[in-house]
């Protein structure tokens, strides 16, 4: 951190504000100018709020040379983190594909999508027990008894189950049955959760929230990993733009920025994205090709007639013939499906 004094701030004041980071345990490089005097202050000053520097009158401006996140930061972390979910390696060459219905439905619906997708050659079956709706009046979901059919789809065709969780309340349960547990978008900023998932061992996937910022997100990662729980894998769904052809703009950019930000893998949602089914298979291919480490796809065997999200799944047979085509844009990026 480096704090700038404004020109003349009188001696005194200097001092108070050395003793003061003295006693946080930094050190200091102090430079005095003609009219200005700088202090670089050296050491973590990741959990250090920089307002109780700017609040003195006599600092002209305070500036950050390092991230506030520490745990997810590649500078003390050089290596890609690889998360194990049940057997699956997310992180490493193996992209990871995540594909399943927005929403648990029926038994026969699962097991149908779910034999699909793994023929095809998805690793992780995914589906909504637990559904964060913006209306009240939309289905919310099965809850604990869609949980059960999606681990009996999952169980039956070999497939780690991956669904959202929203409350703390349900982390015991979520702990017990699922395998990879998604925070959504519209919970990436709920500090209790994180907190309450940060002190299992289970992996998380941490949507980035529908305006939040890459640092926001890396943060939210943050709040999972200091409680303990390093296993955490971020999702890049799109977010809030004033464009409203698609149903969120899909950052695309975000996927280098957190690699060199951060040492967690990091997937990307194109359904989420886009909103409309068409659009899902060019985003995918864009996002294997800027370096994501695996997918998330909603696939549905009878989309026109799905509870939630019909518009942006797939058939089964063209989530397919788009694998095919994944295979061989990952091969030219160093990368397998
Ligand atoms: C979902 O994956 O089902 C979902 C609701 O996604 P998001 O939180 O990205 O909107
Ligand atoms: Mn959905």
């Amino acid at each position: 951190m480096i704090i700038v004094l404004k020109p003349g701030a009188p001696e005194a004041e200097s001092k108070k504000l050395k003793e003061m980071l003295l006693r946080e345990g930094f050190q200091i490089n102090e430079i005095v100018g003609v009219n200005m005097t700088i202090l670089g202050v050296i050491g973590d000053t990741s959990a250090f709020d920089p307002k109780r520097i700017t609040v003195n009158d006599y600092v002209e401006k305070v500036m950050r040379v390092q991230e506030p996140f520490k745990r997810a930061n590649r500078m003390f972390h050089p290596e890609n983190s690889i998360i194990d979910v049940s057997g699956v390696k997310v992180g490493g060459k193996k992209l990871v594909v995540i594909a399943g219905p927005c929403s648990i439905e029926t038994d026969e619906q699962m097991n149908s999508v779910a034999a699909s997708v793994k023929a095809a050659g998805a690793t992780m079956l995914r589906g909504g027990a637990f559904k964060p709706r913006t209306s009240p009046y939309s289905f919310q979901g099965l809850k604990e008894k869609g949980l059960g059919m999606l681990r009996a789809a999952g169980e039956a065709n070999g497939l780690p189950i991956v669904t959202e969780i929203m409350s703390a309340d349900k982390i015991e349960k979520f702990v017990e049955d699922v395998d990879l547990i998604q925070v959504g978008a519209r919970n990436m900023q709920n500090f209790e959760l994180l907190k309450e998932l940060g002190k299992t061992k289970v992996p998380i996937l941490l949507k980035r929230g529908l305006a939040a910022t890459i640092e926001e997100w890396i943060m939210s990662a943050e709040y999972i990993m200091s409680g303990g729980n390093e296993n955490v894998i971020l999702c890049e769904r799109g977010i809030r733009t004033y464009e409203t052809y698609t149903r969120n703009t899909l950052d695309l950019s975000a996927i280098p920025a957190v690699k060199k930000l951060s040492h967690l893998p990091v997937i990307v949602d194109p359904s989420h994205a886009a909103g409309m089914w068409w659009m899902v298979e060019p985003l995918a291919k864009a996002a294997v090709a800027v370096g994501a480490d695996g997918l998330m796809i909603e696939v549905h065997n009878d989309p026109e007639n799905a509870w939630c999200d019909g518009a942006q799944s797939l058939k089964p047979e063209r989530f397919a013939s788009l694998m095919d085509d994944l295979r061989g844009i990952a091969k030219i990026v160093g990368r397998e499906i």
